[in-house]
């Protein structure tokens, strides 16, 4: 039987996942127009018409390290894409794992799984897997001599600000030393013992995310989650693995219709967004230059960009149906450009 493919470059890693048609697309017959021909590759049929009004197919082909389909469970996609990582910090790496993809189609669910990881019968996301791994090698022999302690970090950014969702949405302000080390000023560090202290965690932030009129979904659309899991020994870093469930990327659509703040608000994400692929690029073609400036998200993500110990994941989470064709489309582009096979 076939292993996992290899990695290829260790420090990327691109994979896609496609999720089910869910029931209201079922009900609305939109049409499941990706197959996943073989563990590495994307179709994408996608419907045209000619100008004399003939409909055809035009097929397009993406590939990454790994493809994954409808029936992959959270677990799977874990152990290809995020369980290296986990490993990789307890060497004292710095690691990333991003969940990229339109509003939709499964970046929760696959970082958060359902019911926040927490029921027995729900499925753990990548939150509640790493932090499984994080306890069990805690106390592997191998690294028990370190004394490392387990830290959690959870904020959001939103509109080029960080807010802190330890600490009732405190706004902060994010500093670059003279060694140009970036600081998070006054950022909550809490200290967690067990799986159960990482999973409350982020079920309290969740709940401090927003205020009133917009749910937690529609605001989640529009800001960049993120969930640091820290090993320090003695007091120092260790080593550091940050999850982050990203913006949706759709934005053409919003901007359409969108008044000044929706707007601005695309503009940002948009701008983080393509800051990020630079800023993961650079890392995969160890450049001298990581434009890590850009944009907020990257700069306070900055450790996880340079040295020879950062590794990053990106889990691009598309929808199977044909109406969202254009945004899958823009995602496996996008995807693709993180990491060129
Ligand atoms: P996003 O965070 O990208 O906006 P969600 O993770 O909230 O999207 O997913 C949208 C809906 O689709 C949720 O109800 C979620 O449970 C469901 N879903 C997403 N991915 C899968 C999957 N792989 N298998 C089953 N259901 C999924
Ligand atoms: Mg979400």
């Amino acid at each position: 039987p076939p292993g996992p493919p290899p990695r290829g470059d260790r420090r990327i890693c691109v994979c896609v996942r496609k999720r089910p048609l869910n029931p209201q697309e079922a009900l609305l017959k939109d049409l499941d127009i990706i197959t996943i021909p073989s563990d590495r590759v994307v179709l994408v049929h996608e419907a045209k018409q000619k100008v004399d009004l003939t409909r055809y197919l035009e097929n397009q082909a993406f590939r990454f390290d790994r493809a994954f389909d409808e029936q992959a469970s959270n677990e799977l996609v874990y152990q290809f894409a995020a369980q290296p990582l986990v490993e990789s910090v307890f060497g004292g790496g710095m690691a990333t794992c991003f969940a990229y993809g339109q509003t939709g189609s499964g970046k929760t669910h696959t970082m958060g799984g359902s019911f926040s990881g927490k029921a027995q019968d729900g499925s753990k996301g990548i939150y509640a897997l790493a932090a499984e791994d994080v306890f069990r090698l805690l106390h592997a022999a191998a690294y028990a001599k370190l004394h490392l302690h387990v830290y959690g970090t959870f904020f959001e950014i939103y509109g080029g600000k960080v807010f802190d969702l330890l600490n009732c949405k405190k706004q902060l302000q994010v500093l670059e030393d003279g060694s140009q080390q970036v600081h998070v000023v006054g950022l909550q560090e809490r200290e967690v013992r067990c799986v159960e202290d990482l999973l409350s965690l982020v079920e309290r932030g969740n709940g401090c995310r927003t205020s009133g009129q917009t749910s937690v979904n529609a605001h989640s659309s529009r800001s960049h989650a993120v969930l640091q899991i820290i090993l320090k020994s003695r007091g120092t870093l260790h080593g550091k693995f940050s999850l982050v469930d990203l913006a949706g990327n759709e934005r053409g659509a919003d901007t359409a219709k969108a008044n000044r703040k929706r707007q601005l608000e695309g503009a940002d994400i948009n701008k983080s967004l393509l800051a990020l692929k630079e800023c993961i690029r650079a890392l995969g073609q160890s450049k001298a230059h990581t434009p890590f400036r850009a944009s907020k998200l990257t700069q306070v993500l900055r450790d996880s960009f340079i040295g020879q110990n950062s590794s990053t994941c990106m889990i691009a989470t598309i929808s199977p149906g044909m109406s969202s064709c254009e945004n899958t489309l823009n995602t496996l582009r996008y995807a693709n450009r993180v990491k060129e096979l």
